[in-house]
């Protein structure tokens, strides 16, 4: 080894916990430049991260094998955030940074084939609202905190001020990021972002070919495009000169990532505002009770905007008893037209009044397929997945599959267990829906949107059109239509089954519950001279998820649910992680859920002074058996996250001890799904 050598510390895109140590002879490295290195046998990508003075080691150093010149060197503040990202979400440094670049080399000057963002006519801004006025006036003069929240009923004139916001920053020659679901991508928002802003936008989706991907990265990158529109994936991007983040639809859970890396782009994106001292607006109408429990203690700025643009009339409510309903006419016969159970007098006739009046009907249910469980009345025989514990759901042409491994089975009318042909499909599916409504609207145009059915941008953007102009007369699908989509011909909005989401075994249920359902509200009557119509059905119509999304009362709602959070110490009252171990075999589990089980004894004892955690479990995971594994969960609770930190940091490091080398160990920070 020759002493003109230098030494660093590397993160590497491989699953170990701590940076690795190599040298390079030549000339010296700066912080955030890529190189190759060797692994064991093999050959992976890493970072600079530091230098290291005079290293001693006895080890042998191996060398950096070359530069990795494709990638360009990350900025400082940029790299730590990564180590952020990495130490809070308990994922390797190296790994996280594999995040920060796009996915083939860069392109030297072949023009993309085709154009990933539409080029449209320009528009000028609007006259701005009072309200909107205020809110900018508030954000713009706000010099302690960098954190808004943009608390606005749906068509109030939020994206308008986030448009306002980006000309701000971008004539201040610095670079806007904005998150948006990755559903609500739609031709419809990047079409009035272009018409704004014409070629200063470059976007970063799922469904972009890597190529395209590739030549947006670059060029937001590179500042050439100033403004990034994109899921959440786009925060990736280490853009120059950050000037501004907006998180549209804030409150929407699709913004953690659920594999691998589990991080939660509102959050990450917070503290990279935060590190480029820069403002994050977080947009929504019905913001996720962590930033409004933030903003009501005056952690985040917050701001309110309670009109609809131009007084626009919010739509006409009604809440539907299907109790009600089903009594109603089993006593008096009423059902005239031969209604199915789960369609109200009061739906039909609406659907059939918006019909005549060429416009449209969107029919809402979160629930795929045509029925959640097959059930024999005679022995309880259920179809069950065989890698899952879970029932199997049945699908049109006699297709009984898994939602959660995709297994599937043939539906046959006898009972596979005592052949009783008296077997049943329980439940409502949008399959099913759809199967009733071209039965009793045989001339309506009927189209379904669900994941079964739409499995790309493509698919979802022909739907798209064909709301816009017309073809489509009735629209049925899951919450997928519910985000964010802007229909003008839209007159009557009907939510199925609105108690589908009070009883998911999740403490966030009432509150995603009341999301859904004013979300789906606001769908209708987005055009001037018509409120529109909104019909909620469901069996629990006293639920404060229907009440108070019904008067459009988010502060008795959240007032309500924060009392509720606060009085069992879920969060936002308390900080919240999980810790999943998982296996195919269930001794290795049990045993290594004893072992867990001792050691957080013993934490106990030994820290009883300093530190204050909460533990519930370990026990079964709500999907106690998945794709062929035995899940167990813990969750660890705490006022101060420092307290979750420290448990999960003793944890992780006693991993061996704990474990046996069959289980999987995961742990959640933050965590959304907890099934
Ligand atoms: P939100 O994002 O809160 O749902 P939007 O910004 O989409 O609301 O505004 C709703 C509608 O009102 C859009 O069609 C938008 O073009 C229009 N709009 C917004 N602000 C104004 C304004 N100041 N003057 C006229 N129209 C506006
Ligand atoms: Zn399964
Ligand atoms: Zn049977």
């Amino acid at each position: 080894m020759s002493d003109t050598n230098y030494f660093y510390e590397v993160g590497v895109n491989a699953p170990i916990d701590s940076t690795l140590t190599y040298s390079w002879g030549s000339h010296e490295l700066t912080k955030g430049t890529s190189v190759n290195v060797s692994l064991g046998k093999r050959k992976v990508k890493g970072v600079i991260l530091d230098s290291v003075p005079n290293h001693d080691s006895k080890f042998s150093i191996k060398e950096i094998n070359n530069l990795s010149e494709e990638r360009p060197l990350l900025p400082n503040k940029f790299l730590s955030w990564c180590q952020w990202v990495s130490d809070y979400y308990f994922y390797p440094i190296g790994m996280v940074i594999e995040h920060a670049f796009p996915p083939l080399k860069k392109n030297s000057n072949r023009k993309t084939k085709y154009q990933v963002i539409p080029d449209i006519e320009q528009d000028q801004a609007p006259n701005l609202t009072d309200e909107q006025l205020r809110v900018l006036q508030k954000i713009k003069s706000e010099k302690k905190i960098n954190t808004h929240l943009l608390h606005g009923v749906t068509g109030s004139g939020k994206t308008e001020v986030y448009l306002n916001l980006i000309n701000d920053c971008i004539t201040n020659n610095k670079s806007a990021i904005v998150l948006v679901p990755e559903i609500s991508l739609t031709p419809q928002l990047l079409n009035r972002f272009s018409a704004r802003f014409k070629d200063q936008v470059a976007i970063i989706h799922s469904q972009l070919t890597a190529r395209e991907k590739t030549n947006q990265w670059w060029a937001a990158f590179s500042g050439n495009k100033k403004i990034l529109i994109g899921a959440r994936s786009a925060l990736f991007c280490p853009i120059k000169n950050l000037g501004l983040i907006i998180i549209d639809e804030e409150h929407e859970s699709s913004f953690k990532q659920e594999e691998k890396l589990k991080y939660h782009a509102r959050d990450a994106a917070i503290v990279l505002a935060k590190m480029h001292n820069c403002p994050i607006i977080l947009g929504s109408a019905t913001p996720s009770l962590e930033s409004y429990s933030h903003a009501k203690v005056g952690k985040y700025n917050y701001l309110q905007m309670k009109n609809r643009v131009h007084q626009k009339v919010m739509p006409q409510t009604l809440v539907i008893d299907l109790k009600k309903e089903r009594e109603t006419r089993e006593i008096e016969n009423t059902n005239k037209d031969n209604l199915p159970f789960w369609l109200s007098q009061k739906l039909y006739d609406q659907i059939k009044v918006t019909l005549n009046n060429k416009k449209q009907t969107a029919l809402f249910l979160n629930r795929r397929g045509i029925a959640q469980v097959v059930v024999c009345p005679d022995c309880g025989y259920v179809y069950e997945c065989p890698n899952c514990e879970i029932s199997l759901t049945l699908h049109r042409k006699k297709d009984l599959t898994c939602h959660y491994c995709s297994y599937s089975d043939v539906y046959k009318e006898k009972c596979p267990s005592c052949t009783s042909i008296e077997i049943k499909p329980l439940g409502l599916g949008t399959e099913k829906i759809e199967v009733d409504i071209k039965k009793l609207f045989p001339c309506a145009n009927v189209e379904r949107v669900d994941r079964d059915k739409v499995s790309n941008r493509h698919q979802l953007e022909s739907i798209i059109t064909g709301m816009e102009n017309q073809t489509i007369d009735i629209l049925i699908g899951t919450q997928m239509i519910a985000k964010g989509l802007d229909f003008k011909y839209l007159q009557t909005v009907g939510l199925v089954l609105a108690d589908v989401a009070f009883n998911l075994p999740n403490f966030r249920s009432n509150e995603r519950s009341f999301q859904l359902i004013t979300q789906v509200s606001g769908r209708a009557g987005r055009n001037k001279d018509d409120s529109g119509v909104v019909i909620i059905q469901a069996y629990n119509t006293e639920h404060p998820s229907i009440t108070h999304a019904l008067s459009n009362n988010f502060e008795a709602f959240a007032s309500e649910e924060l009392k509720m959070r606060e009085s069992v110490q879920f969060p936002p009252t308390s900080r919240l992680a999980l810790l999943r171990i998982s296996s195919s075999q269930l001794n290795h589990l049990n045993q290594s859920t004893d072992r867990l089980r001792e050691f957080c004894e013993q934490y106990k004892e030994k820290t009883s002074h300093e530190f204050k955690v909460r533990l519930l479990g370990p026990s079964q995971a709500p999907l106690y058996k998945l794709k062929n594994n035995y899940r167990h969960q813990m969750l660890i609770l705490s006022e101060n996250h420092q307290y979750i930190r420290h448990f999960c940091k003793y944890l992780l490091s006693n991993k061996k001890k704990i474990f046996t080398s069959r289980v999987k160990v995961m742990v959640d920070i933050d965590p959304i799904s907890m099934m």
